[in-house]
């Protein structure tokens, strides 16, 4: 018998040979829960899936196979778009449990384990009736830094991974250095450092920040190409060309942090403020730019394939037999 791992995407086990070409922290679609429920006609959701079917089939032509979806529930989660987008786009979703910004407020007068408890039963059971499981754990501190109701949500979802095996993802402010914070409790509660991404490292050139958090194993999240926040487009390319000459790319996986449709944007915004902000970006621009930089296409298929594989399978399953 050999044991073979498994990622959880939202249409099923995926063994971690099959990930193929990862993008470690995407959305497929962005929303203020409840806003649609009263203003209907904001939110053309039938129309919104046939858009993001179509993003995705061109993103499976183009040589990605596999996205993480980063949407939790306080940016609109509809598991049930996700299985239909996959199944109809042939592409791998893995959806996340957890929170971002917006703590529910569930949490505020509870222990860690309440809230670890609804986590583990995303990952294991499914999203309420669904049936359909989460298959990463996601949280945030934001420039407010870890409060103490972060805090309580950080050592739920190191539960929730202890009791599941499931990878956590994060939300960081790196000009505030606070990844390390967050890995500081992960640890406290048990966690071993390479079974988290500290989303949003690549916002920085804080390279001593970025080689502690490497030192300690933790993933590099290089997660908004395209984005135009934070840093530009130039530096983040540098800083990951930087990091793969340090020989840390084993420890980077890259993404864009889109969507195929965000509320956020009026029609035609993106066009005009964020023209690089799409799933295609980083094969089509992001990494001729590395190779001009030098990186050797071994560490942009370490970055894009044997991370994500190392990082997002968590599902034991025997195979074979002796
Ligand atoms: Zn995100």
């Amino acid at each position: 018998m050999t044991e073979q791992l498994f990622a959880q995407a939202v249409a099923g086990a995926v063994p971690s040979s099959e990930l193929g070409r990862v993008l470690c922290h995407e959305h497929v679609v962005l929303r203020t829960p409840g806003f649609a429920e009263s203003y209907p006609w904001t939110y053309p959701r039938r129309e919104v899936i046939d858009r993001c079917v179509d993003a995705l089939t061109e993103l499976l032509d183009n040589g990605i196979s596999t996205i993480v979806d980063n949407t939790t529930i306080d940016l609109g989660r509809d598991v049930d778009l996700l299985a239909e987008v996959s199944q109809r786009s042939g592409i791998a979703i893995i959806a996340a449990t957890g929170c971002h910004l917006v703590a529910p407020r569930f949490v505020f007068n509870r222990d860690p384990d309440a809230y670890a408890e609804l986590l583990v039963r995303d990952l294991t059971e499914g999203v309420a009736a669904t049936g359909i499981r989460a298959g990463v754990i996601k949280c945030a501190t934001g420039d407010d830094g870890v409060t103490s109701v972060n805090e309580t949500i950080l050592r739920a979802c190191a539960r929730a991974h202890l009791a599941t095996g499931a990878p956590i993802s994060t939300h960081s402010h790196a000009a505030d250095r606070n990844g390390l914070e967050q890995l500081r409790i992960f640890v406290e509660e048990g966690v071993d450092p390479s079974r988290v991404l500290i989303g949003h490292s690549g916002d920085t050139e804080d390279f001593d920040y970025l080689h502690t958090l490497a030192d300690f194993g933790a993933y590099l999240g290089a997660d908004r190409f395209g984005g135009n926040v934070w840093c530009s487009e130039d530096t983040r390319v540098k800083i990951v060309a930087e990091l793969c000459r340090a020989g840390r790319a084993d420890r980077v996986m890259l993404a864009h942090d889109t969507n195929v449709w965000s509320e956020k944007e009026p029609p035609g915004w993106r066009e005009v403020h964020r023209p690089q902000w799409h799933y295609r970006h980083i094969l089509s621009d992001v990494v001729p730019e590395l190779r001009s930089l030098g990186v050797v296409q071994a560490d942009i298929d370490q970055m894009l394939i044997a991370n994500p594989a190392g990082f997002f399978p968590f599902l034991r399953q025997q195979t074979g037999h002796n």
